[in-house]
């Protein structure tokens, strides 16, 4: 077995598997002869052996034993000795910084007899004592499992029997007394007494460390941010130095930068007289760092080049660890400080403005997705904090947003309409619905995925969503949603967190913001440094204008079916569907055709010299019809056709398997017309604003192609459109079909599609619906499940299932190639905005992504990065 200790002197910054993050830093600033306390490192190795034969391997006892050896001869202190104590500190640190998860012991190597040869050689009895019984406190908690709040106890009572308002006021006898009420503790636990053996002591403390690896916080801690189990922990050993040693000691945590804002300046608190846990505990309040400078100026002179230098060194801000014993400064850690998006943002600029980063490192110094939660309202923290959880869906609309409870969307439209501020809370919505939600401040449903019409339309529209909402009953009838036992009443306050998935009941504050300042800074480099395109899912000119402010390079979706979802377009897209033939859809395809060509025209004109691309009608028909009775008494008066004729022809366009059945392109068969209308309408968008000096070209989409046969069939329709309205015009249009690629079909056989397409853009929402056979509307019923057991990794609708959808998608990006070495491919499903897959759609040559508005800096961000990863030779950065 390879060795197993390294001293801090061997070590460096790199070797954070081996050593920890904890150790690697320890040993890096003892080789920039910063004032770290001597001391070495079991590595994660250790852990690993350890955990595997569940003792201390003899490898280990020998080499610990050489180590203190060494230690003994470096500080000139005994372990056991009876003139010069030495006292260690045990501390764990994995590779990745897990906060407070695992265990730490100070004081290591005091009892009975080291006590009096502390208190003798330091002159100082009451610091030895305080050191005695915070070692107690700590190993009993820690090795023997006896209640923190027991030692707890025994402290209060003796500040309350004296009256002491601090720890501080505290007397030698009262710390005497308090000593043995501790030892005490432990024959009460029928522990065997505190043992008095310091290299007893030591051991069970590594033990205690190794052991902490798999506490039940540390699993937990794990899970939530993706830390691998297999990592371990490292155990770092060191000669102890003392904050609670006086009035010029103390301890304290500092940031070289603002960890919340980003500013500038060294950022912190300590605490005098005092060792590490108390600044975590809370016990006494600290001081922040900037009284220091008037307290003990020249340390904090020190303090403030110290971490100058570790932040040159590290090109990073850091987080550090100090202690001050006696006057005189020790640094116990460094690493990567944790931040706010706003403050990793901030800092990252900053630091390029200060030379100390590249473009591209700053580039990979943000979280793509903490980039989402700069952009969007959030709820007040402090506001936050007063509310309780009151269920919790799929996050799929980020922001926040309050407003009154309403179950149906005319409900909901009506106390809109009445100035209220309101949430649409539904089991599902369909299209339908689109008024109530365009006036909702948030849409929340009980089922349905990330993909699911709630879903997709509450991300278009930039609303607050969230959906899957398993717990939340509703009941349409009584207007009341049950989850547990908490009623909510239509009407009701609750305020939803679209970025948790989170529902409170009430209101909560909430703070906006927009791109600006740094933000603006590093998505203005992001933009320079990505190779791929980022584009925008929209279908109003609204949409579409939220995603310029952001940068967006063009439109790589319009769904036209949405712009036939307000009340008059429904009324003639009902009447075109219920027509009984050619001649009956004349009027309404008129109508319509009036109004579509005013969207396009709008959205063209928003986007000057930007490419749109506008997608033909997609859905199933029968998605427009009026489904419950009320309801079809209103379209039956609108339309002029008696309720049954129309309850017959709802009936005969149902269909087992909508999504399967009659809708993309099926419907330019069967229903030509529809089509060439909105050609027709495209093209007299082009028209009017080629009369206006406007040249604008075209590219229009076709959704569910399946095979080169069909697409030359709707191409040819689409085509002969064009050209007629052309020649009428007597315009030369530069213009490009292309196809969705959103059927398993069509990209395995996407060689022979791409003869007559001039773009693929991938519909992953279908690609995945088909690949995997789930229905994407019904996911929310067993997807979770499937996560939580580990049989799928994550939603695949959210990120790309690289496996098996990625796979379809190589095929199709090579065959598509081999027919057109140009062929420009984009990604235009809900996973186009997410940053892991976007690294995928880097790796195969897709050539865009598209994604709904606020995710368009997300996209940004993640597409610069992937490019930059992609480069060879480039350096990987920790991930703050
Ligand atoms: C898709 O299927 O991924 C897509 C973009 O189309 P839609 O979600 O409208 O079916
Ligand atoms: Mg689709």
């Amino acid at each position: 077995m390879t060795k197993q200790i390294y001293d801090f002197s061997e070590g460096n910054m790199k070797m954070r598997d081996l050593l920890g993050g904890k150790g690697a830093g320890l040993a890096e600033m003892t080789n920039m002869d910063l004032p770290v306390p001597h001391g070495f490192t079991i590595t994660t190795e250790a852990c690993h052996d350890y955990q595997r034969r569940q003792e201390l391997s003899e490898q280990l006892l020998a080499e610990l034993d050489q180590s203190l050896s060494a230690l003994s001869r470096l500080t000139g202190k005994q372990f056991n000795g009876s003139d010069h104590p030495l006292l260690l500190s045990v501390r764990s640190g994995a590779a990745i910084s897990m906060p407070g998860m695992m265990d730490t012991i100070l004081n290591i190597g005091l009892n009975d007899q080291t006590v009096i040869a502390l208190a003798e050689l330091t002159g100082n009895e009451r610091f030895a004592y305080d050191s005695y019984r915070r070692l107690l406190a700590m190993f009993g908690n820690v090795v023997d499992g006896i209640p923190e709040d027991d030692f707890d106890q025994i402290l209060t009572d003796t500040k309350i029997a004296n009256n002491y308002e601090s720890d501080l006021d505290l007397t030698i006898d009262d710390l005497k007394e308090i000593v043995a009420k501790f030892k005490n503790l432990y024959e009460n636990y029928d522990h065997g007494g505190f043992p008095q053996d310091p290299k007893e002591q030591l051991l069970a403390a590594v033990n205690s460390v190794f052991d902490s690896w798999n506490n039940h916080r540390a699993q937990i801690y794990r899970r939530q941010n993706n830390i691998s189990e297999d990592l371990g922990t490292a155990v770092n050993i060191q000669e102890m130095v003392f904050g609670n040693y006086g009035e010029d000691s103390g301890t304290g945590v500092a940031f070289t930068r603002n960890p919340s804002t980003g500013e500038e300046g060294l950022f912190g608190e300590y605490l005098l007289n005092a060792q590490g846990e108390d600044v975590v505990a809370g016990i006494r309040t600290p001081k922040p760092v900037s009284v220091l400078k008037e307290s003990m100026p020249i340390l904090y002179e020190q303090l403030l080049d110290i971490a100058k230098k570790l932040e040159n060194h590290y090109r990073d801000m850091q987080d550090l660890e100090f202690t001050i014993e006696n006057g005189k400064m020790y640094l116990l850690q460094t690493r990567s400080g944790k931040r706010t998006p706003t403050a990793s943002v901030k800092i990252a600029v900053d630091q390029v403005n200060e030379g100390l980063l590249s473009k591209k490192e700053a580039l990979l110094r943000v979280e793509p997705e903490s980039v989402s939660r700069m952009l969007h309202p959030e709820f007040e923290e402090e506001d936050l904090r007063q509310h309780e959880i009151l269920t919790t869906g799929l996050p799929a609309s980020p922001g926040a947003a309050s407003g009154q409870v309403y179950f149906t969307a005319q409900d909901a439209k009506q106390a809109s309409d009445n100035n209220k501020k309101v949430v649409l809370m539904r089991a599902d919505t369909s299209p339908e619905d689109i008024e109530g939600m365009i006036v909702s401040q948030a849409i929340v449903t009980s089922r349905g995925g990330m993909t699911s019409h709630a879903a997709v339309v509450a991300r278009g529209m930039a609303s607050t969503g969230v959906v899957g909402a398993h717990e939340l009953e509703v009941d349409y009838q009584k207007k009341v949603a049950k989850v547990k036992n908490q009623l909510i009443h239509e009407g009701d306050w609750v305020s939803v967190d679209g970025t948790s998935g989170n529902l409170y009941l009430g209101r909560i504050k909430t703070t906006d913001a927009t791109i600006k300042g740094e933000l603006s800074v590093l998505l203005g480099w992001a933009k320079e440094a990505s190779k791929m395109g980022v584009y925008t899912n929209a279908d109003t000119p609204k949409d579409f204008q939220k995603a310029l402010d952001f940068d967006a390079d063009g439109i790589g979706l319009t769904r036209t079916e949405h712009m036939f979802f307000k009340p008059e377009r429904l009324l003639q897209m009902r009447r075109l569907i219920l027509a009984e033939d050619a001649a009956g859809r004349k009027d309404p395809l008129k109508k319509l055709l009036q109004m579509q060509q005013g969207d396009f025209y709008e959205i063209y004109k928003l986007a000057r010299d930007k490419e749109v691309t506008i997608r033909l009608l997609d859905p199933p028909l029968h998605e427009f019809l009026p489904h419950d009775e009320k309801e079809i008494e209103v379209v039956s008066k609108q339309t002029q056709i008696s309720s049954e004729k129309l309850k017959d022809r709802i009936d005969s366009l149902k269909e087992s398997n909508p999504m399967l059945g009659h809708r993309g392109d099926r419907l330019a068969v069967t229903f030509p017309d529809i089509y060439e209308m909105q050609v027709q309408a495209i093209m007299n968008a082009v028209v009017r604003l080629h009369n206006e000096g406007v040249e604008v070209s075209p590219h229009i989409m076709i959704p569910l192609t399946n095979s080169k046969q069909e697409m030359a069939w709707v191409r040819n329709l689409v085509v002969k459109q064009i050209d007629r309205v052309s020649t009428e015009n007597d315009i030369a249009v530069k213009y490009t079909v292309g196809t969705m690629m959103e059927m398993p079909r069509a990209c395995i056989t996407a060689d022979a599609i791409a003869e007559c397409s001039d773009f693929f853009s991938f519909g992953t929402n279908d690609l995945t619906q088909l690949t995997f056979g789930y229905s994407r509307d019904d996911i929310g019923s067993f997807v979770p499940a499937y996560i939580k057991e580990g049989i799928l990794p994550v939603d695949p609708f959210q990120t790309v299932d690289t496996e098996g959808v990625g796979e379809l998608m190589k095929i199709a990006v090579v065959k598509g190639r081999k027919t057109k070495k140009d062929l420009p491919i984009g990604v235009c499903g809900e996973v186009g905005g997410d940053p892991k897959s976007i690294e995928f759609f880097e790796e195969i040559g897709v050539t865009y992504v598209s994604c709904s508005p606020y995710r368009v800096p997300i996209a940004r961000l993640a597409a610069a990065q992937a490019h930059i990863r992609s480069v060879v030779n480039e350096p990987q950065f920790e991930k703050v």
